[in-house]
Protein backbone atom coordinates (compact mmCIF):
# COMPACT_ATOMS: atom_id res chain seq x y z
CA UNK A 1 0.00 0.00 0.00
CA UNK A 2 1.43 3.49 -0.98
CA UNK A 3 2.04 5.76 2.15
CA UNK A 4 -0.08 8.71 2.97
CA UNK A 5 0.98 11.60 1.28
CA UNK A 6 1.18 13.35 4.71
CA UNK A 7 2.92 11.19 6.06
CA UNK A 8 5.74 11.29 3.23
CA UNK A 9 5.79 14.55 3.86
CA UNK A 10 6.59 14.78 7.39
CA UNK A 11 9.49 12.14 6.37
CA UNK A 12 10.56 14.13 3.24
CA UNK A 13 10.77 17.47 5.72
CA UNK A 14 12.30 14.95 8.74
CA UNK A 15 15.11 14.06 6.44
CA UNK A 16 16.24 17.73 5.58
CA UNK A 17 15.71 18.92 8.95
CA UNK A 18 18.62 16.14 9.58
CA UNK A 19 20.41 17.21 6.62
CA UNK A 20 20.35 21.09 7.72
CA UNK A 21 21.66 20.19 11.21
CA UNK A 22 24.86 18.52 10.08
CA UNK A 23 25.86 21.03 7.77
CA UNK A 24 27.89 23.30 9.59
CA UNK A 25 30.12 19.38 10.83
CA UNK A 26 30.34 18.88 7.20
CA UNK A 27 31.68 22.19 6.45
CA UNK A 28 33.74 21.95 9.44
CA UNK A 29 35.24 18.66 8.20
CA UNK A 30 36.11 20.35 4.41
CA UNK A 31 38.12 22.93 6.74
CA UNK A 32 40.12 20.66 8.69
CA UNK A 33 40.72 18.75 5.00
CA UNK A 34 42.11 21.81 3.78
CA UNK A 35 43.63 22.59 7.23
CA UNK A 36 46.20 19.52 7.39
CA UNK A 37 46.93 20.16 3.56
CA UNK A 38 50.45 20.62 3.62
CA UNK A 39 50.42 24.53 2.49
CA UNK A 40 53.42 24.27 0.17
CA UNK A 41 52.92 20.93 -1.80
CA UNK A 42 49.46 19.51 -1.30
CA UNK A 43 49.11 15.92 -2.12
CA UNK A 44 47.07 14.40 -4.94
CA UNK A 45 44.95 12.12 -2.15
CA UNK A 46 44.22 15.47 -0.46
CA UNK A 47 43.44 17.49 -3.35
CA UNK A 48 41.16 15.06 -4.81
CA UNK A 49 39.68 14.34 -1.30
CA UNK A 50 38.60 17.59 -0.39
CA UNK A 51 37.36 17.74 -4.33
CA UNK A 52 35.20 14.86 -3.44
CA UNK A 53 33.62 16.29 -0.37
CA UNK A 54 33.01 19.65 -2.21
CA UNK A 55 31.46 18.03 -4.99
CA UNK A 56 28.75 16.33 -2.52
CA UNK A 57 28.23 19.08 -0.84
CA UNK A 58 26.98 20.14 -4.04
CA UNK A 59 24.84 17.66 -5.48
CA UNK A 60 23.51 17.44 -1.77
CA UNK A 61 22.68 21.27 -1.03
CA UNK A 62 21.10 21.87 -4.39
CA UNK A 63 18.93 18.73 -4.05
CA UNK A 64 17.45 20.10 -0.58
CA UNK A 65 16.78 23.45 -2.36
CA UNK A 66 20.30 25.01 -0.78
CA UNK A 67 20.61 27.02 -4.57
CA UNK A 68 22.99 29.55 -2.46
CA UNK A 69 24.94 26.73 -0.56
CA UNK A 70 24.97 24.99 -3.87
CA UNK A 71 26.32 27.61 -6.06
CA UNK A 72 29.30 28.47 -3.57
CA UNK A 73 30.13 24.83 -3.14
CA UNK A 74 30.22 24.79 -7.08
CA UNK A 75 32.97 27.41 -7.23
CA UNK A 76 35.37 25.74 -4.58
CA UNK A 77 34.76 22.45 -6.22
CA UNK A 78 36.12 24.05 -9.48
CA UNK A 79 38.93 25.60 -7.54
CA UNK A 80 39.59 21.84 -5.93
CA UNK A 81 39.25 20.16 -9.31
CA UNK A 82 41.62 22.46 -11.07
CA UNK A 83 44.32 21.78 -8.44
CA UNK A 84 43.91 18.25 -8.43
CA UNK A 85 44.20 18.21 -11.57
CA UNK A 86 47.85 19.51 -11.89
CA UNK A 87 47.24 23.70 -11.82
CA UNK A 88 49.20 25.27 -8.66
CA UNK A 89 47.93 25.04 -5.84
CA UNK A 90 49.78 28.04 -4.64
CA UNK A 91 49.36 30.82 -1.74
CA UNK A 92 47.12 32.58 -3.96
CA UNK A 93 44.95 29.32 -4.36
CA UNK A 94 44.94 28.63 -0.84
CA UNK A 95 43.25 32.06 -0.14
CA UNK A 96 40.86 32.06 -2.52
CA UNK A 97 39.84 28.69 -1.53
CA UNK A 98 39.53 29.96 2.29
CA UNK A 99 37.59 32.38 0.89
CA UNK A 100 35.10 29.85 -0.57
CA UNK A 101 34.71 28.01 2.82
CA UNK A 102 34.09 31.26 4.69
CA UNK A 103 31.27 32.29 1.96
CA UNK A 104 29.52 28.51 2.41
CA UNK A 105 29.87 29.28 6.14
CA UNK A 106 27.80 32.59 6.19
CA UNK A 107 25.42 30.96 3.60
CA UNK A 108 24.93 27.95 5.77
CA UNK A 109 24.05 29.96 8.36
CA UNK A 110 21.66 32.01 6.41
CA UNK A 111 19.85 29.03 5.38
CA UNK A 112 15.43 29.54 6.67
CA UNK A 113 15.25 26.33 8.31
CA UNK A 114 11.62 26.02 7.31
CA UNK A 115 10.76 27.73 3.97
CA UNK A 116 13.25 26.32 1.33
CA UNK A 117 12.47 23.27 -0.48
CA UNK A 118 8.91 23.28 0.75
CA UNK A 119 7.61 24.17 -2.75
CA UNK A 120 9.22 20.95 -3.84
CA UNK A 121 7.91 19.38 -1.27
CA UNK A 122 4.24 19.92 -2.36
CA UNK A 123 4.60 19.35 -5.98
CA UNK A 124 6.53 16.10 -5.63
CA UNK A 125 2.99 15.34 -3.58
CA UNK A 126 1.02 16.63 -5.58
CA UNK A 127 2.42 14.79 -8.57
CA UNK A 128 3.13 11.01 -6.68
CA UNK A 129 -0.82 11.36 -5.76
CA UNK A 130 -1.64 11.64 -9.23
CA UNK A 131 0.29 8.38 -10.41
CA UNK A 132 -0.55 6.20 -7.70
CA UNK A 133 -2.58 3.56 -9.24
CA UNK A 134 -2.65 0.68 -6.79
CA UNK A 135 -0.86 -1.38 -10.08
CA UNK A 136 2.00 -3.95 -8.86
CA UNK A 137 4.93 -1.98 -8.22
CA UNK A 138 7.92 -1.92 -9.41
CA UNK A 139 11.58 -2.04 -7.98
CA UNK A 140 14.16 0.19 -8.28
CA UNK A 141 17.84 0.26 -6.93
CA UNK A 142 19.07 3.26 -5.53
CA UNK A 143 23.02 3.71 -5.42
CA UNK A 144 23.54 6.77 -3.69
CA UNK A 145 26.56 7.42 -1.13
CA UNK A 146 25.16 10.48 0.56
CA UNK A 147 22.80 9.46 3.20
CA UNK A 148 20.67 12.26 3.01
CA UNK A 149 20.18 12.48 -0.67
CA UNK A 150 19.74 8.86 -0.75
CA UNK A 151 16.77 9.13 1.90
CA UNK A 152 15.18 11.59 0.08
CA UNK A 153 15.08 10.42 -3.16
CA UNK A 154 13.76 6.72 -2.07
CA UNK A 155 11.17 8.60 -0.10
CA UNK A 156 10.64 11.00 -3.14
CA UNK A 157 10.51 7.92 -5.73
CA UNK A 158 8.48 5.74 -3.46
CA UNK A 159 5.98 8.40 -3.64
CA UNK A 160 5.38 7.63 -6.96
CA UNK A 161 4.40 3.76 -6.42
CA UNK A 162 7.76 1.98 -6.60
CA UNK A 163 9.34 0.06 -4.25
CA UNK A 164 12.85 1.36 -3.65
CA UNK A 165 15.91 -0.65 -2.38
CA UNK A 166 18.73 1.58 -1.25
CA UNK A 167 22.51 1.03 -1.04
CA UNK A 168 25.04 3.29 0.17
CA UNK A 169 27.94 0.97 -0.97
CA UNK A 170 29.27 0.07 -5.04
CA UNK A 171 30.03 -3.24 -3.60
CA UNK A 172 26.66 -4.18 -1.81
CA UNK A 173 24.64 -2.59 -4.54
CA UNK A 174 26.54 -5.23 -7.30
CA UNK A 175 26.00 -8.17 -4.84
CA UNK A 176 21.89 -7.58 -4.95
CA UNK A 177 21.97 -6.89 -8.68
CA UNK A 178 23.81 -10.32 -9.20
CA UNK A 179 21.49 -12.28 -6.80
CA UNK A 180 18.31 -10.48 -8.12
CA UNK A 181 18.11 -7.81 -10.68
CA UNK A 182 15.53 -5.21 -9.93
CA UNK A 183 13.46 -3.62 -12.42
CA UNK A 184 15.41 -0.47 -12.83
CA UNK A 185 18.28 1.06 -11.47
CA UNK A 186 18.83 4.39 -9.85
CA UNK A 187 22.77 5.73 -9.76
CA UNK A 188 24.90 7.95 -8.50
CA UNK A 189 28.20 9.00 -10.18
CA UNK A 190 30.38 9.90 -7.74
CA UNK A 191 31.56 7.78 -4.96
CA UNK A 192 34.18 8.44 -1.78
CA UNK A 193 38.02 7.57 -4.00
CA UNK A 194 35.70 6.90 -7.19
CA UNK A 195 34.99 9.80 -8.98
CA UNK A 196 32.92 7.53 -11.89
CA UNK A 197 32.55 4.77 -9.79
CA UNK A 198 28.79 4.55 -10.75
CA UNK A 199 29.01 3.96 -13.97
CA UNK A 200 32.26 1.72 -13.24
CA UNK A 201 30.07 -0.38 -11.48
CA UNK A 202 27.42 -0.42 -13.90
CA UNK A 203 29.44 -0.77 -17.33
CA UNK A 204 31.47 -4.29 -15.18
CA UNK A 205 27.97 -5.47 -14.49
CA UNK A 206 26.64 -4.75 -18.42
CA UNK A 207 29.93 -6.29 -19.51
CA UNK A 208 29.17 -9.76 -17.68
CA UNK A 209 25.67 -10.26 -17.32
CA UNK A 210 25.03 -8.77 -20.96
CA UNK A 211 21.94 -6.94 -20.20
CA UNK A 212 20.77 -4.99 -17.39
CA UNK A 213 17.39 -3.35 -16.27
CA UNK A 214 16.93 0.33 -17.56
CA UNK A 215 19.73 2.81 -15.55
CA UNK A 216 19.67 6.35 -15.03
CA UNK A 217 22.35 8.27 -13.95
CA UNK A 218 21.69 11.03 -10.89
CA UNK A 219 24.87 13.54 -10.90
CA UNK A 220 25.97 16.89 -9.87
CA UNK A 221 28.60 16.70 -13.13
CA UNK A 222 27.11 18.66 -15.92
CA UNK A 223 30.00 17.99 -17.91
CA UNK A 224 30.26 15.76 -21.00
CA UNK A 225 33.01 13.13 -20.47
CA UNK A 226 30.69 12.34 -17.21
CA UNK A 227 28.02 11.71 -19.06
CA UNK A 228 29.75 10.14 -21.89
CA UNK A 229 31.14 7.28 -19.22
CA UNK A 230 27.71 7.01 -18.25
CA UNK A 231 26.57 6.76 -22.17
CA UNK A 232 29.53 3.77 -22.29
CA UNK A 233 28.77 2.28 -19.22
CA UNK A 234 25.05 1.49 -21.13
CA UNK A 235 22.85 4.16 -19.23
CA UNK A 236 18.95 4.93 -20.57
CA UNK A 237 19.08 8.68 -19.13
CA UNK A 238 20.98 10.56 -16.98
CA UNK A 239 19.44 13.49 -14.42
CA UNK A 240 21.90 16.56 -13.12
CA UNK A 241 21.20 17.17 -9.37
CA UNK A 242 18.99 18.86 -8.52
CA UNK A 243 17.31 16.30 -9.45
CA UNK A 244 13.49 17.28 -11.18
CA UNK A 245 12.08 13.89 -9.29
CA UNK A 246 8.53 14.14 -11.43
CA UNK A 247 10.84 13.65 -14.79
CA UNK A 248 12.75 11.00 -13.27
CA UNK A 249 9.98 9.16 -12.03
CA UNK A 250 7.94 9.72 -15.08
CA UNK A 251 11.29 8.24 -16.79
CA UNK A 252 11.63 5.08 -14.32
CA UNK A 253 7.12 4.64 -15.70
CA UNK A 254 8.33 4.55 -19.02
CA UNK A 255 11.26 2.74 -18.80
CA UNK A 256 9.55 -0.22 -16.83
CA UNK A 257 6.01 -0.15 -18.18
CA UNK A 258 5.37 -3.71 -19.53
CA UNK A 259 3.52 -2.27 -22.22
CA UNK A 260 5.33 -3.13 -25.41
CA UNK A 261 6.25 -0.78 -28.00
CA UNK A 262 4.51 -1.16 -31.02
CA UNK A 263 6.42 -3.69 -33.09
CA UNK A 264 8.20 -1.69 -36.22
CA UNK A 265 6.03 -1.78 -39.67
CA UNK A 266 7.99 -2.79 -42.37
CA UNK A 267 6.25 -2.56 -45.88
CA UNK A 268 8.53 -5.12 -48.84
CA UNK A 269 8.06 -4.07 -52.32
CA UNK A 270 9.61 -6.10 -54.39
CA UNK A 271 8.54 -7.58 -57.65
CA UNK A 272 10.09 -11.40 -56.83
CA UNK A 273 7.39 -12.65 -53.67
CA UNK A 274 10.18 -15.18 -52.49
CA UNK A 275 13.11 -12.94 -52.30
CA UNK A 276 10.51 -10.53 -50.21
CA UNK A 277 9.42 -13.40 -47.93
CA UNK A 278 12.65 -14.29 -47.39
CA UNK A 279 13.37 -10.42 -46.07
CA UNK A 280 10.47 -10.44 -44.38
CA UNK A 281 10.93 -13.71 -42.26
CA UNK A 282 14.13 -12.44 -41.12
CA UNK A 283 12.43 -9.08 -39.81
CA UNK A 284 9.59 -11.13 -38.28
CA UNK A 285 12.17 -12.91 -36.74
CA UNK A 286 13.17 -10.22 -35.03
CA UNK A 287 9.77 -8.99 -33.92
CA UNK A 288 9.01 -6.53 -36.80
CA UNK A 289 5.54 -6.69 -39.06
CA UNK A 290 5.90 -6.72 -42.77
CA UNK A 291 3.54 -6.46 -45.69
CA UNK A 292 5.00 -7.53 -49.04
CA UNK A 293 3.65 -5.47 -51.99
CA UNK A 294 4.68 -7.46 -55.17
CA UNK A 295 2.50 -5.62 -57.79
CA UNK A 296 3.43 -2.15 -56.66
CA UNK A 297 0.76 -0.24 -59.09
CA UNK A 298 -2.34 -2.01 -57.47
CA UNK A 299 -1.23 -2.40 -54.16
CA UNK A 300 0.95 0.08 -53.05
CA UNK A 301 -1.89 3.26 -52.22
CA UNK A 302 -3.71 0.91 -50.09
CA UNK A 303 -0.87 -0.76 -48.79
CA UNK A 304 0.42 2.43 -47.66
CA UNK A 305 -2.97 3.45 -45.84
CA UNK A 306 -3.98 0.60 -44.49
CA UNK A 307 -0.87 -0.92 -43.28
CA UNK A 308 0.46 2.42 -42.08
CA UNK A 309 4.21 1.64 -42.68
CA UNK A 310 7.21 2.39 -40.08
CA UNK A 311 9.57 2.08 -43.19
CA UNK A 312 9.92 0.94 -46.54
CA UNK A 313 11.84 -1.78 -47.73
CA UNK A 314 12.27 -1.07 -51.62
CA UNK A 315 13.55 -3.34 -54.75
CA UNK A 316 15.15 -0.99 -57.20
CA UNK A 317 14.12 -3.03 -60.35
CA UNK A 318 10.59 -4.31 -61.16
CA UNK A 319 8.39 -4.67 -63.98
CA UNK A 320 6.20 -1.82 -64.79
CA UNK A 321 7.46 1.59 -62.64
CA UNK A 322 10.95 1.36 -60.74
CA UNK A 323 11.54 1.85 -56.74
CA UNK A 324 13.24 5.26 -57.90
CA UNK A 325 9.90 6.76 -59.35
CA UNK A 326 7.63 4.79 -56.44
CA UNK A 327 10.29 6.54 -54.12
CA UNK A 328 9.69 9.76 -55.67
CA UNK A 329 5.71 9.28 -55.68
CA UNK A 330 5.74 8.26 -52.41
CA UNK A 331 7.55 11.64 -50.85
CA UNK A 332 4.99 14.09 -52.64
CA UNK A 333 2.23 12.79 -51.01
CA UNK A 334 2.50 14.65 -47.49
CA UNK A 335 1.56 12.39 -45.45
CA UNK A 336 4.51 9.93 -46.16
CA UNK A 337 6.80 12.45 -46.87
CA UNK A 338 9.20 11.50 -43.41
CA UNK A 339 8.69 7.54 -43.78
CA UNK A 340 12.25 5.93 -44.63
CA UNK A 341 12.98 4.37 -47.90
CA UNK A 342 15.55 2.25 -47.64
CA UNK A 343 17.00 0.39 -51.49
CA UNK A 344 17.28 -3.26 -50.90
CA UNK A 345 19.11 -4.35 -54.71
CA UNK A 346 21.74 -6.29 -56.30
CA UNK A 347 22.57 -2.32 -58.26
CA UNK A 348 26.15 -1.91 -56.89
CA UNK A 349 27.19 0.78 -59.64
CA UNK A 350 27.89 4.04 -57.30
CA UNK A 351 25.78 6.56 -59.89
CA UNK A 352 23.06 4.66 -59.65
CA UNK A 353 22.40 4.15 -55.76
CA UNK A 354 23.47 8.19 -55.37
CA UNK A 355 20.47 8.58 -57.93
CA UNK A 356 18.14 6.80 -55.95
CA UNK A 357 19.20 8.74 -52.88
CA UNK A 358 18.61 11.61 -54.45
CA UNK A 359 14.89 10.33 -55.30
CA UNK A 360 14.63 10.11 -51.60
CA UNK A 361 15.92 6.77 -50.47
CA UNK A 362 17.32 7.09 -46.90
CA UNK A 363 19.87 4.25 -47.37
CA UNK A 364 21.21 2.31 -50.41
CA UNK A 365 21.38 -1.49 -48.94
CA UNK A 366 23.07 -4.15 -51.58
CA UNK A 367 21.39 -7.91 -52.30
CA UNK A 368 22.76 -10.17 -51.22
CA UNK A 369 22.50 -8.91 -47.39
CA UNK A 370 23.00 -10.55 -43.96
CA UNK A 371 20.07 -10.79 -41.85
CA UNK A 372 21.59 -9.36 -38.88
CA UNK A 373 22.55 -6.06 -41.55
CA UNK A 374 19.39 -6.26 -42.32
CA UNK A 375 17.52 -6.11 -39.36
CA UNK A 376 19.76 -3.14 -37.88
CA UNK A 377 19.55 -1.10 -40.95
CA UNK A 378 15.75 -1.48 -41.13
CA UNK A 379 15.41 -1.04 -37.07
CA UNK A 380 17.54 1.77 -36.66
CA UNK A 381 15.94 3.97 -39.64
CA UNK A 382 12.47 2.71 -38.16
CA UNK A 383 12.92 3.76 -34.53
CA UNK A 384 15.12 7.29 -35.54
CA UNK A 385 11.96 7.96 -38.10
CA UNK A 386 9.40 7.16 -35.67
CA UNK A 387 10.15 9.81 -33.34
CA UNK A 388 11.28 12.71 -35.92
CA UNK A 389 7.56 11.91 -37.74
CA UNK A 390 5.65 12.15 -34.47
CA UNK A 391 7.19 16.05 -34.28
CA UNK A 392 6.62 16.23 -37.54
CA UNK A 393 2.89 15.37 -37.46
CA UNK A 394 1.68 16.03 -33.86
CA UNK A 395 0.41 18.74 -32.51
CA UNK A 396 2.94 19.94 -29.70
CA UNK A 397 0.74 20.37 -27.03
CA UNK A 398 -1.76 16.98 -27.50
CA UNK A 399 -0.12 14.74 -28.77
CA UNK A 400 -2.85 13.99 -31.85
CA UNK A 401 -2.36 14.95 -35.69
CA UNK A 402 -1.81 18.36 -36.78
CA UNK A 403 -3.93 20.21 -38.75
CA UNK A 404 -2.71 19.60 -42.02
CA UNK A 405 -1.70 15.70 -41.36
CA UNK A 406 -5.40 15.37 -39.96
CA UNK A 407 -6.94 16.93 -43.24
CA UNK A 408 -4.75 15.15 -45.45
CA UNK A 409 -5.69 11.86 -43.98
CA UNK A 410 -9.44 12.70 -43.94
CA UNK A 411 -9.29 13.13 -47.94
CA UNK A 412 -7.29 9.46 -47.95
CA UNK A 413 -9.51 8.11 -46.16
CA UNK A 414 -12.58 9.46 -47.88
CA UNK A 415 -10.94 7.90 -51.35
CA UNK A 416 -10.28 4.95 -49.77
CA UNK A 417 -14.07 4.68 -49.04
CA UNK A 418 -14.69 6.06 -52.31
CA UNK A 419 -13.00 3.08 -54.17
CA UNK A 420 -14.23 0.59 -51.92
CA UNK A 421 -17.53 1.87 -51.74
CA UNK A 422 -17.26 2.01 -47.70
CA UNK A 423 -18.67 4.60 -45.16
CA UNK A 424 -16.77 7.74 -43.47
CA UNK A 425 -17.83 9.66 -40.49
CA UNK A 426 -16.29 12.61 -39.89
CA UNK A 427 -16.95 14.39 -36.49
CA UNK A 428 -16.22 18.30 -35.53
CA UNK A 429 -15.64 19.02 -31.96
CA UNK A 430 -15.06 22.64 -30.74
CA UNK A 431 -14.99 23.91 -27.08
CA UNK A 432 -17.92 26.07 -25.80
CA UNK A 433 -16.71 29.43 -24.98
CA UNK A 434 -13.23 28.21 -24.48
CA UNK A 435 -12.37 32.16 -24.31
CA UNK A 436 -13.78 32.12 -20.99
CA UNK A 437 -11.52 29.43 -19.27
CA UNK A 438 -8.59 31.08 -20.38
CA UNK A 439 -9.78 34.44 -18.85
CA UNK A 440 -11.11 33.14 -15.90
CA UNK A 441 -8.44 30.65 -14.96
CA UNK A 442 -5.93 31.28 -16.84
CA UNK A 443 -3.88 29.60 -20.17
CA UNK A 444 -1.72 26.80 -18.34
CA UNK A 445 -5.40 26.14 -17.49
CA UNK A 446 -6.86 25.70 -20.50
CA UNK A 447 -4.04 23.74 -22.11
CA UNK A 448 -5.02 21.25 -19.47
CA UNK A 449 -8.64 21.11 -20.41
CA UNK A 450 -7.24 20.86 -24.67
CA UNK A 451 -5.09 18.19 -23.21
CA UNK A 452 -7.89 16.38 -22.05
CA UNK A 453 -9.82 16.38 -24.71
CA UNK A 454 -7.78 15.02 -26.85
CA UNK A 455 -7.01 12.33 -24.22
CA UNK A 456 -10.40 11.61 -24.58
CA UNK A 457 -11.11 11.10 -27.88
CA UNK A 458 -7.83 8.59 -28.49
CA UNK A 459 -8.83 6.75 -25.65
CA UNK A 460 -12.29 6.25 -26.71
CA UNK A 461 -11.99 6.08 -30.72
CA UNK A 462 -10.48 3.26 -32.25
CA UNK A 463 -7.10 2.41 -33.28
CA UNK A 464 -7.97 3.11 -37.08
CA UNK A 465 -10.26 6.59 -36.39
CA UNK A 466 -7.80 9.87 -36.79
CA UNK A 467 -7.70 12.64 -34.64
CA UNK A 468 -6.29 15.92 -35.04
CA UNK A 469 -6.33 19.01 -33.70
CA UNK A 470 -7.30 21.75 -36.33
CA UNK A 471 -7.63 24.83 -34.80
CA UNK A 472 -6.89 26.34 -31.24
CA UNK A 473 -9.61 24.60 -29.77
CA UNK A 474 -11.51 23.15 -32.47
CA UNK A 475 -10.41 19.24 -33.34
CA UNK A 476 -11.77 16.47 -35.90
CA UNK A 477 -12.13 12.94 -35.85
CA UNK A 478 -12.46 10.95 -38.31
CA UNK A 479 -14.18 7.40 -38.39
CA UNK A 480 -13.92 4.99 -41.27
CA UNK A 481 -16.63 2.50 -41.67
CA UNK A 482 -18.56 4.20 -39.10
CA UNK A 483 -22.18 5.09 -39.90
CA UNK A 484 -24.01 7.99 -39.25
CA UNK A 485 -25.77 6.88 -36.24
CA UNK A 486 -23.08 4.95 -34.30
CA UNK A 487 -20.85 8.05 -34.53
CA UNK A 488 -23.73 10.11 -33.42
CA UNK A 489 -24.11 8.23 -30.45
CA UNK A 490 -20.44 7.95 -29.60
CA UNK A 491 -19.74 11.60 -29.59
CA UNK A 492 -23.13 12.00 -27.86
CA UNK A 493 -21.50 9.53 -24.96
CA UNK A 494 -18.49 11.45 -25.59
CA UNK A 495 -19.89 14.74 -25.25
CA UNK A 496 -21.45 13.54 -21.35
CA UNK A 497 -18.30 11.76 -20.16
CA UNK A 498 -16.21 15.69 -20.75
CA UNK A 499 -18.70 17.59 -19.42
CA UNK A 500 -18.37 15.65 -15.97
CA UNK A 501 -14.71 16.00 -15.65
CA UNK A 502 -13.68 18.59 -13.33
CA UNK A 503 -10.81 21.23 -13.75
CA UNK A 504 -8.74 22.75 -11.43
CA UNK A 505 -8.02 26.33 -11.90
CA UNK A 506 -6.76 28.08 -8.83
CA UNK A 507 -9.06 27.40 -5.99
CA UNK A 508 -11.87 26.56 -8.19
CA UNK A 509 -13.16 23.40 -9.49
CA UNK A 510 -14.72 23.95 -13.42
CA UNK A 511 -16.07 22.28 -15.93
CA UNK A 512 -16.11 22.53 -20.11
CA UNK A 513 -18.89 21.41 -22.21
CA UNK A 514 -18.15 20.78 -25.84
CA UNK A 515 -20.65 20.96 -29.22
CA UNK A 516 -19.97 18.71 -31.89
CA UNK A 517 -21.06 18.48 -35.83
CA UNK A 518 -21.51 15.20 -37.31
CA UNK A 519 -21.42 14.36 -41.21
CA UNK A 520 -21.00 10.82 -43.22
CA UNK A 521 -19.45 10.42 -46.32
CA UNK A 522 -22.59 8.61 -47.89
CA UNK A 523 -24.98 11.88 -47.57
CA UNK A 524 -22.01 13.75 -49.15
CA UNK A 525 -20.35 13.60 -52.74
CA UNK A 526 -16.46 14.52 -51.08
CA UNK A 527 -13.93 15.40 -48.41
CA UNK A 528 -14.79 18.82 -48.93
CA UNK A 529 -18.66 19.08 -49.19
CA UNK A 530 -18.20 16.20 -46.26
CA UNK A 531 -16.34 18.63 -43.82
CA UNK A 532 -18.60 21.56 -44.76
CA UNK A 533 -21.51 19.95 -43.10
CA UNK A 534 -19.83 18.74 -40.27
CA UNK A 535 -18.61 22.45 -39.67
CA UNK A 536 -22.42 23.54 -40.55
CA UNK A 537 -23.83 20.82 -38.19
CA UNK A 538 -21.49 22.68 -35.58
CA UNK A 539 -22.20 25.62 -36.45
CA UNK A 540 -26.20 24.97 -35.77
CA UNK A 541 -25.19 23.43 -32.34
CA UNK A 542 -23.40 26.21 -31.51
CA UNK A 543 -26.39 28.47 -32.44
CA UNK A 544 -28.58 26.41 -30.46
CA UNK A 545 -26.79 26.63 -27.10
CA UNK A 546 -24.39 24.93 -27.36
CA UNK A 547 -23.18 21.69 -25.37
CA UNK A 548 -24.83 19.60 -28.05
CA UNK A 549 -24.22 16.92 -31.07
CA UNK A 550 -25.61 17.45 -33.91
CA UNK A 551 -25.97 15.70 -37.25
CA UNK A 552 -25.11 17.37 -40.92
CA UNK A 553 -28.84 17.53 -42.37
CA UNK A 554 -28.42 16.03 -45.69
CA UNK A 555 -28.37 17.01 -49.07
CA UNK A 556 -29.30 20.32 -48.72
CA UNK A 557 -26.94 21.85 -46.11
CA UNK A 558 -23.49 21.64 -48.39
CA UNK A 559 -25.28 24.67 -50.38
CA UNK A 560 -26.03 26.60 -47.67
P1 LIG B 1 -17.62 29.24 -28.73
O1 LIG B 1 -18.40 28.49 -27.69
O2 LIG B 1 -18.46 30.05 -29.60
O3 LIG B 1 -16.72 28.31 -29.48
O4 LIG B 1 -16.69 30.27 -27.93
P2 LIG B 1 -15.15 30.18 -27.67
O5 LIG B 1 -14.81 31.18 -26.62
O6 LIG B 1 -14.77 28.79 -27.39
O7 LIG B 1 -14.55 30.56 -29.08
P3 LIG B 1 -13.54 31.67 -29.55
O8 LIG B 1 -13.18 31.28 -30.96
O9 LIG B 1 -14.10 33.04 -29.34
O10 LIG B 1 -12.25 31.54 -28.63
C1 LIG B 1 -11.38 30.46 -28.74
C2 LIG B 1 -10.34 30.64 -27.69
O11 LIG B 1 -9.44 29.54 -27.69
C3 LIG B 1 -9.53 31.87 -27.90
C4 LIG B 1 -8.10 31.42 -27.69
O12 LIG B 1 -7.46 32.21 -26.74
C5 LIG B 1 -8.22 30.00 -27.16
N1 LIG B 1 -7.12 29.15 -27.58
C6 LIG B 1 -6.74 28.85 -28.82
N2 LIG B 1 -5.66 28.05 -28.81
C7 LIG B 1 -5.34 27.83 -27.52
C8 LIG B 1 -4.31 27.10 -26.84
O13 LIG B 1 -3.45 26.45 -27.44
N3 LIG B 1 -4.30 27.10 -25.49
C9 LIG B 1 -5.25 27.81 -24.79
N4 LIG B 1 -5.19 27.77 -23.45
N5 LIG B 1 -6.20 28.52 -25.39
C10 LIG B 1 -6.26 28.54 -26.73
MG1 LIG C 1 28.18 10.62 -4.61
MG1 LIG D 1 -14.97 27.37 -29.00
Amino acid sequence: MAAQPSTIAIKLRRIREAYLKQLPAQLEVIRETLLVMDPKKPSAEDLADLHRRLHTLKGASASFGLGKVAAVADAGEQLAKGAAAGAAADAAWRRQMEAHLAKLTEEVAAVDQSQEAELRVKEVLDAAERSQSGSEKKIVFLCEDDPFQRQSFATQIGCFGFEVISFDKLESFRDAVRTSPPDAIVMDMTFPQRPEGGSEVVGELNAGAGTLPPTIFISSQEELPYRLSAVRAGSSAYFVKPLNIIELCSTLHAMTSSAKPEPYRVMIVDDDVNLANYHALFLQEAGMETLTVDQPLLQLMDALLEFKPDLILMDMYMPECNGMELAHVIRQMSAFFSIPIVFLSSETDADKQFQAMRMGGDEFLTKPIKPEHLVSAVAVRAERMKIIRSHMIRDSLTGVLNHSCALEHMEMLVAQAQRQGGEVCLAVIDLDMFKKVNDNYGHPAGDRVLIALAQLLTQRLRKSDIVGRVGGEEFIAILPDCNLATALSLFEELRKNFSAIEFVGGKELFAVTLSCGVASLSQYGSANQLHRAADQALYRAKAGGRNQVLAGSGEGEELA
